[in-house]
C-alpha cells in the first residue's frame, strides 16, 4: 500500500506510464514521493511549476552500443548506458556500474538517488549514473582494458569536468578508472584530470577516496547510535558484501572497537565468530579476484561459508547491507529484529526493500538510508575534484576528517528536518526532504529547466 499524498498520485502515475516496466526506478521515486506530502503543503508552488515532475525526468539518457574483442579474436557486444539526470547544483556526477543485470531502470534509479544524496553532501554536484551490462567476472585484464577503451570512445563526447564526472560502482574499481581516464586522455589530447574521480594516487587520485564510502557509512551508524546513547564499541554486527564499501566498512567498525562476524559476496556468505580476518578478506577479495568460499579454507578453522539461507539470520546489533538493491527483504528485517538489531546503515544504493524499512521504523530501528549513509564516497569524490582543480593533495588525515565532518553534517541536517516535520529520528524523511528541496530551489530560481 503506497503512502503518496494525494496530491502526488497523478505525477507517480505518469511516471509509472512513461517509465513501464523500470521497477527500480518506480522503487526509488516511491520512497520520495512519499515523503514529500508535507512539502507540497508548505510549498504549493512545487505542484504549480511541477517541480516535482521535472525532477522525476532525467536530463538526458544516452545508451549505446559497446563493441569489443575478447581474448580468444570473438566480437562482443555490450550496451552502454549514461543517465544525465539533474545538474542543477552542478556538473551530473555518479558512478559507472559493470554488471549483467544493468538495464535503464536501475541506471535510472540510482541517478535520481544519487541527485538528492548529492544534494545533500552540500557540495557543488549534480546527479547522474551509468555503466553497461558487462560482466567482468573471469575476464582478463585485457579484456577489460579493451572493453573500458570501447566504452570511453563514446562515452567521452559526453563528459568534461565542467559537464560530467562519473566514478567507480559495482565492478568499476581502480583498475578500471585507470583504464577509463587513460581512454579520455587519448581521445581529447587534455589532461582533464577533474573528469573522472576514484583515479590513482599516482595521476590525481584522492587520498581515502577508496575508504570513503565504507567508513562513511559507520560515521553516519556511530552518529545515529549517539542519539540514543550508544557506540558501536563491543557490538556484534553484519555487513553484506565484500567489495569496496563492504571492506572498509568492516575496517571502520573494527577502529571503532565493534566486531564484524559475517560478511558476502554473490556466491553465498562467511560467518566467523572470531571476527572476519579483514587482511585475508582483502587478499581473497581484492588482491586474487576470487569467491569468499575460499575463506574458511585459508583461514584454516574456525569460520563457515554457507550458499544457502540468508545472512540476516545471523544474530547482530548492527547490519550494513552493502552489496546491491533489494538484498534484505521483510523477512530478512523480521529476523533482524527478532534477533535484537538496534541500527541499519545502508552501505550500498537501496538495499533494503521498502517493506523492511517499514518493519525497521516500526519496531523503532535507528534506520539510516542509503541517499544519507553512504554519501561519503560521492562527498569524497568531489574533495577529488576540488584538489584536482587547485592542482593539489590532501593528506589522508585532512581528507578523512573532512569526510567525518561532512558525515556529521549530514547526519545533523537530516535529523533536524525530520524534527521540523514532526518526524524525529526518521531519517528516510529528513534525507528525502533535505535533498529534495535542495534541488527544487535551485530549479526554480533558474526558471523553467
Ligand atoms: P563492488 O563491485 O566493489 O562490490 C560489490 C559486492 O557486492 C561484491 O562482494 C559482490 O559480490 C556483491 N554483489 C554484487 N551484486 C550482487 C548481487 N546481485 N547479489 C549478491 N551480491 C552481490 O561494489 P561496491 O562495493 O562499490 O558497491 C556496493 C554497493 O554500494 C552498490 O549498491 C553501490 O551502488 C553502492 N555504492 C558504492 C559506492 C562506491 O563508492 N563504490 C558509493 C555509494 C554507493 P561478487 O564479488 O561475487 O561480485
Amino acid at each position: 500500500m503506497s503512502r503518496i499524498d494525494e496530491k502526488l498520485v497523478p505525477i507517480f502515475e505518469e511516471v509509472l506510464r512513461r517509465n513501464a516496466g523500470e521497477t527500480e526506478f518506480h522503487q526509488a521515486v516511491e520512497e520520495v514521493l512519499e515523503s514529500l506530502g508535507a512539502v507540497v503543503a508548505k510549498h504549493p508552488e512545487y505542484i504549480d511549476n511541477a517541480l516535482i515532475e521535472r525532477i522525476c525526468e532525467p536530463e538526458r539518457q544516452i545508451i549505446f552500443r559497446v563493441p569489443w574483442v575478447d581474448d580468444k579474436g570473438q566480437i562482443q557486444i555490450n550496451r552502454g548506458f549514461r543517465v544525465q539526470f539533474n545538474s542543477a547544483l552542478g556538473p551530473y556526477k555518479g558512478g559507472l556500474r559493470f554488471h549483467p543485470s544493468v538495464n535503464v531502470g536501475i541506471i535510472k534509479f540510482l541517478g535520481f538517488e544519487q541527485t538528492f544524496k548529492n544534494a545533500l553532501t552540500g557540495l557543488p554536484i549534480g546527479g547522474g549514473k551509468g555503466g553497461s551490462d558487462f560482466n567482468p567476472r573471469g575476464r582478463s585484464d585485457g579484456e577489460i582494458m579493451r572493453f573500458c577503451q570501447s566504452l570511453m570512445t563514446e562515452l567521452y563526447r559526453h563528459l568534461g569536468e565542467y559537464t560530467d564526472v562519473p566514478a567507480g560502482d559495482i565492478g568499476v574499481g581502480a583498475r578500471e578508472i585507470g583504464y577509463l581516464f587513460g581512454q579520455y586522455k587519448r581521445l581529447t589530447n587534455r589532461y582533464e584530470a577533474g573528469v573522472l574521480t576514484g583515479k590513482g594516487l599516482i595521476y590525481g587520485g584522492s587520498r581515502a577516496r577508496t575508504e570513503a564510502t565504507g567508513y562513511g557509512t559507520v560515521y553516519f551508524i556511530d552518529q545515529m547510535m549517539k542519539t540514543k546513547g550508544e557506540s558501536l564499541e563491543g557490538k556484534r554486527v553484519v555487513v553484506s558484501g565484500s567489495g569496496n564499501v563492504a571492506i572498509y566498512a568492516i575496517e571502520k567498525v573494527n577502529a571503532f572497537g565493534g566486531k564484524v562476524v559475517a560478511c558476502s559476496d554473490s556466491s553465498g556468505f562467511i560467518v566467523d565468530e572470531a571476527g572476519i580476518d579483514l587482511e585475508l578478506l582483502k587478499e581473497i577479495k581484492l588482491s586474487r579476484r576470487e569467491r569468499i568460499s575460499d575463506y574458511p579454507c585459508l583461514k584454516g578453522g574456525g569460520a563457515c561459508f554457507s550458499e544457502q539461507g540468508s545472512m540476516w539470520e545471523v544474530p547482530c546489533d548492527v547490519a550494513v547491507p552493502s552489496a546491491t538493491q533489494n538484498e534484505l527483504n521483510g523477512s530478512d528485517a523480521a529476523a533482524l529484529i527478532r534477533n535484537g538489531v538496534v541500527a541499519v546503515g545502508e552501505g550500498a544504493n537501496m538495499p533494503c526493500t521498502p517493506e523492511a524499512v517499514r518493519l525497521f521504523q516500526a519496531a523503532g530501528i535507528l534506520f539510516g538510508p542509503a541517499k544519507a549513509a553512504n554519501a561519503g564516497g560521492v562527498a569524497t569524490s568531489a574533495l577529488e575534484m576540488q584538489q584536482n582543480a587547485s592542482r593539489d593533495s590532501w593528506t589522508f588525515e585532512e581528507t578523512e576528517a573532512r569526510l567525518e565532518m561532512i558525515m556529521r553534517r549530514i547526519h545533523d541536517s537530516c535529523a533536524e528536518t525530520a524534527e521540523s516535520y514532526g518526524a524525529p529520528g526518521n531519517y528516510v524523511l529528513g534525507a528525502n526532504i533535505t535533498g529534495f528541496v535542495r534541488v527544487a530551489e535551485a530549479m526554480q530560481a533558474m526558471g523553467v529547466i
